[in-house]
């Protein structure tokens, strides 16, 4: 019966909405406004208003889509200023609890909410201290909070919301036990949402349980129509994205660029990175008045700019025919701006290029986009580490030597003063210089890719794979889902050693957050496969 409910109201989602037309509380509008979001996402745009009624709803769509905000504005909406938790966020792992709480803290930042990742390993005692302060709303790993409920240092019984966040990996993962001890822990009347890049039958199951009535907001649509362009990715990893951007830009042969970023804190941002380093670049997007959209577009169309960076609404008006090529710096969260985006070059019978930079988080999204589309992306090498490392040094040199030149330096040759007779000066300037590049960028745990020592040979990571020969799986089998499902070729793959139970596969370096994040919980030929990096062999159990 739930069945038809579901297709009777999936949602055809409405091309034009804005954060305006949610009828939201100007505070959580400002706070959006801060984040640089011009306009929902396709995701955003179904589940948000349906959320804001009371509705229970499943939100279907890819990883990148979104799918935070969409819950996330709605309960920052709905929660109250009473000191008491009103809202539980369920996700899969600690990095995703962060993640999520970070997004939730910007969408409150000028109402009063506060909201609390707890995960396992972090201190029991910091979190207990943190959910006494009161706390609205708390997203946390099942485990954890569960163990909380046990302690008594968490009380659901006034939630009124509750979301599980990608609920295929929570399941995956096999959360499902704690899950629904926890929801059996909140009232009854509460509302639920559940959030899922597939919807496969544990999932809907679970939905069946324990939501009411749900509305199931999918967003991965039909057909699309494709302009025949030469289209192709760049695997970049978050931290040298800037970087290998440059590299790219200088590596072709570009007239006319444009560089679509997905906010527009993100244009601001690129551009200013941009024209530090020579580039001819201006942005566009919703802030800009009329007049400075007319100045910047008569300085591209008079060619005093080579790269225009610009947000998909800022695009939408634009009419110009001699774009060489279209840069995706992030991945667009649906096939039709995808299209939309590089429809932009290859005008007027003239040839284009559209590059997409990819991380190995959004690397599914774009496979997604790709088989919506019917077109190949091709791969192409990422621009070599050592360039992009000389590319930082020489920026690093020029940025000294114009600091030498501006003089100043007073004060902190003082500072200096008392270490100099005991270290090399050398050693302490590079000493500084560590310290300085550290703190470049706004770094986060989950783009790190720091597997550690995983006892494999030099310039491989080793991954642990819990499925070995009586799973019937072939090392080919392995070759074959690292090729399609994280685009790493063969030649990437080192050593694969199978066991009964389980796997240990090495691949290239570069390659190993793609393979991790295409693998980490996936299925190959049907069998569930968790993928983790292996620990080297003096520690292994
Ligand atoms: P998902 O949960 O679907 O994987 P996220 O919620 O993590 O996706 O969002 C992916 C990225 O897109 C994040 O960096 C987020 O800040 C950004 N984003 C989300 N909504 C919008 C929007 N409406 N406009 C611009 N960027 C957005
Ligand atoms: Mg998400």
């Amino acid at each position: 019966m739930w069945e038809e409910t579901r297709q009777a109201e999936e949602r055809k989602v409405e091309s034009m909405s804005s954060f305006e037309s949610f009828g939201l509380n100007r505070r959580v509008l400002q706070a959006i406004h801060d984040m640089g979001f011009e306009e929902p996402s396709p995701i955003q745009a179904a589940c948000i208003p349906v959320v804001l009624e009371g509705r229970d709803v499943i939100g279907q769509a890819q990883t990148g889509t979104g799918k935070t905000a969409a819950f996330g504005i709605p309960l920052v909406e709905r929660v109250s200023t009473e000191p008491r938790v009103q809202a539980i966020v369920l996700t899969p792992t600690r990095e995703l609890a962060i993640q999520v709480a970070g997004e939730i803290r910007k969408i409150a930042k000028y109402k009063r909410v506060r909201s609390v990742p707890i995960y396992g390993g972090q201190s029991i005692v910091h979190q207990i201290r943190a959910l006494k302060q009161g706390v609205q709303i708390v997203i946390g790993t099942p485990g954890r909070v569960l163990d909380h409920i046990h302690r008594g240092t968490l009380s659901l019984s006034d939630v009124r919301m509750v979301v599980l966040d990608e609920a295929d990996e929570m399941l995956d993962m096999g959360f499902i036990d704690d899950i629904e001890a926890i929801l059996r822990e909140t009232p009854s009347d509460r509302q639920t949402m559940l959030f899922s890049a597939t919807f496969p039958n544990e999932v809907k199951r679970l939905a069946l349980r324990y939501m009411r009535d749900p509305q199931h907001i999918t967003v991965n649509r039909g057909e699309v129509t494709v302009p025949q362009i030469d289209q192709v990715c760049y695997k970049v990893l978050e931290r040298n994205k800037l970087d290998s951007l440059c590299r790219i830009v200088d590596s072709e042969d570009i007239q006319l660029g444009i560089i679509f970023c997905r906010t527009k804190r993100g244009v601001d941002d690129l551009v200013e990175a941009l024209l530090a380093r020579g580039y001819l670049a201006d942005g566009l997007h919703g802030d800009l008045s009329q007049a400075q959209r007319d100045r910047v577009m008569r300085k591209f169309r008079k060619n005093e700019i080579e790269l225009l960076v610009a947000t998909d609404v800022a695009a939408r008006g634009l009419d110009v025919d001699d774009v060489t090529h279209v840069i995706n710096y992030d991945v667009p969260q649906d096939p039709e701006s995808y299209v939309h985006r590089i429809g932009r070059t290859g005008r007027a019978g003239k040839r284009g290029l559209a590059i997409t930079l990819v991380t190995p988080r959004e690397y599914k999204l774009l496979k997604q986009i790709e088989r919506e589309i019917k077109q190949k992306i091709t791969v192409r090498e990422v621009p070599s580490l050592e360039d992009v490392a000389e590319r930082q040094a020489e920026m690093w040199r020029s940025k000294i030597v114009d600091v030498i030149r501006e003089g100043g330096l007073a004060p902190y040759r003082a500072i200096l003063s008392g270490l100099v007779d005991e270290h090399d000066p050398i050693d302490i300037a590079s000493a500084l210089l560590k310290l300085a590049s550290s703190g470049d960028g706004n770094r986060t745990e989950s783009d790190e890719y720091d597997f550690g020592d995983t006892g494999a040979r030099p310039g491989m990571v080793r991954f642990f794979v819990n499925v070995g020969r009586t799973s019937r799986m072939s090392p080919q089998d392995f070759v074959r889902a690292i090729s399609e499902e994280a685009g790493v070729p063969g030649d990437a793959v080192g050593r694969i050693d199978m066991f009964e139970k389980f796997t240990f596969i090495e691949v290239e370096e570069e390659s190993a957050p793609f393979v991790y994040e295409a693998l980490r919980q996936s299925r190959i030929n049907g069998t569930r496969v968790n993928l983790e990096p292996a620990k080297p062999r003096s520690s292994r159990r």
